[in-house]
């Protein structure tokens, strides 16, 4: 038995509670120093009073609609206590007895099979600052960098309905898809989404793996998790309720604390926030601008473009390709397009390790080189080589063919060349074929294709074969 509690920074401008930049998106944010986008508020000090955000307030009714949840008419904020240098008032400002949001629902596309997972509860809480832990031959000692305190947050918390480490990847990978639509976190960042993996075995108590970051960690993550419990019951031991942490350099979960209980955390309501109506009037009126959300937009795809369901869910898989593709499809055809961005650019992309958003293409290079490759100036072979160099270099697609000596062949004497070499110096083909053998002129094509590193296709070396050897 599996159950998430994910957390995702919003990307608003401002933190939540003060007018401080979110260290999400602000310009340059990978080079901001330490402690430069703080304020009395976000830095804890006495006195201090929060106001919350209403951008944030949005963002988040927005994800708890996506996630077909009900929302209260009015929500509280609450202290969760507790004493650690990362939160320098010893309370976090979250949300306890009235969350935003309770009771969705999301569904998982499993293979040949949907299957719901439900959702407890979806709320809005604060970052904590982040601690910078250093070595020193005398021990060690830790900074903390209150950049990120009070980066606004959402936390969405399922109930234990995977039966699978495998079913958690793919619900963390939807969640970052729907809010990749929503437009609500940076899609491009794995740090955006941290979770905790609640997993128990046999009816046994459940133990809470800490601070699983991004999407592809938490499968890896839960299945040594599970194996280590099992392994424990089988040595005659029992599992006790715990909070481990993950190292992911290391591939296993070591004990941090035996898990506190609600006492522990002492909650009490936020007095410096008062209670915070939320206007069935606004709950419409943002229900009534959500984007077509992915699931729709699959469905979209496969009956406006009569396309097979995986190459639905390829396309669809990041809002920017979906975008990408409805107009590559009106520039180079619906079936070229989506064969080309579902086939060679996702596997560029996965291979890289890349989002289309964050890769440093633009739409229009893509297209470019779509148009080029569905007038067939370009061979399958060329156009993924030159659509490589353009991720590796961040070029558009003339300035990538070009470094690599790409290029269509049109001349065609020079093909008419190869065409007669790889005649002479292949006669014994050449007999096979004219004996009847029709894979002697596969293989005669397949000599040009390669003396030209594909810049000439199939079709067009098979046509001036026949009429060489005519
Ligand atoms: P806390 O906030 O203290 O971690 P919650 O009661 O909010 O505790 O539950 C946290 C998560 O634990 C939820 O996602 C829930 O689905 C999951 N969970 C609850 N019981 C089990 C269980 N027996 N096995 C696995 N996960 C569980
Ligand atoms: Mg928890
Ligand atoms: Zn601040």
């Amino acid at each position: 038995m599996i159950g998430l509690e994910t957390h995702v920074q919003l990307n608003s401008k401002s933190k939540i509670f003060c007018g401080c930049a979110n260290p999400v998106t602000v310009e340059g944010k990978n080079s901001i120093k330490p402690n430069t986008l703080t304020c009395p508020t976000c830095l804890g000090m006495p006195g201090s009073k929060p106001r919350i955000n209403e951008k944030i307030i949005e963002s988040a009714i927005k994800a708890a609609l996506a996630l077909n949840c009900k929302i209260a008419g009015e929500i509280y904020f609450s202290r969760k206590t507790y004493f650690y240098p990362d939160m320098s008032k010893n309370f976090q400002v979250t949300q306890y007895e009235i969350p935003l949001a309770e009771e969705g629902v999301m569904e998982l596309n499993l293979a040949g099979r949907k299957k719901k997972i439900r959702i407890r509860r979806v709320h809005i809480e604060e970052d904590p600052a982040k601690l910078v832990h250093q070595s020193s031959p005398t021990g060690g000692y830790t900074l903390v960098d209150y950049n990120r305190a009070g980066t606004p947050l959402i936390e969405v918390v399922t109930e234990p309905d995977f039966t699978s480490p495998e079913e958690a990847r793919l619900y963390l990978q939807k969640i970052g898809q729907i809010f990749d639509y929503l437009g609500i976190y940076d899609f491009a960042s794995e740090a955006s989404l941290k979770s905790d993996g609640n997993l128990s075995i046999d009816g046994g108590k459940r133990v809470e793996v800490k601070n699983i970051t991004g999407t592809k960690e938490i499968e890896k993550a839960l299945n040594y998790e599970a194996i280590r419990q099992r392994n424990v019951v089988r040595g005659g031991g029992i599992i006790t309720q715990e909070s481990r942490q993950w190292n992911p350099q290391m591939g296993v979960t070591k004990m941090m604390r035996t898990k506190e209980t609600e006492e522990d955390y002492g909650y009490i309501f936020e007095p410096d926030l008062t209670m915070i109506e939320i206007p069935k009037t606004l709950i419409e009126k943002i229900k009534k601008e959500l984007p077509e959300l992915p699931d729709e937009r699959q469905k979209r795809f496969i009956k406006q473009y009569e396309m097979h369901e995986k190459e639905a869910e390829k396309l669809t898989s990041e809002k920017a390709i979906a975008d990408l593709f409805e107009i590559a499809a009106k520039k180079a055809g619906a079936k070229v397009a989506a064969g080309w961005l579902s086939g060679p650019l996702k596997k560029t992309l996965n291979y890289n390790d890349l989002t289309y958003s964050n890769s440093g293409l633009k739409d229009e290079w893509v297209i470019s080189l779509l148009s080029s490759f569905a007038k067939k100036e370009y061979t399958d072979h060329v156009a993924e080589q030159i659509l490589r160099k353009m991720v590796e270099l961040k070029v558009d697609d003339a300035t990538a063919a070009k470094k690599l000596g790409l290029g269509k062949i049109d001349d065609k004497d020079r093909i008419k060349d190869v065409v007669k070499n790889v005649i002479k110096s292949n006669a014994d083909a050449v007999k096979d074929y004219r004996g009847g053998n029709e894979k002697a002129l596969h293989f005669l094509v397949g000599q040009v294709m390669r003396e030209t590193k594909g810049q000439v296709d199939a079709n067009t070396a098979k046509k001036h074969i026949l009429e060489e050897l005519k």
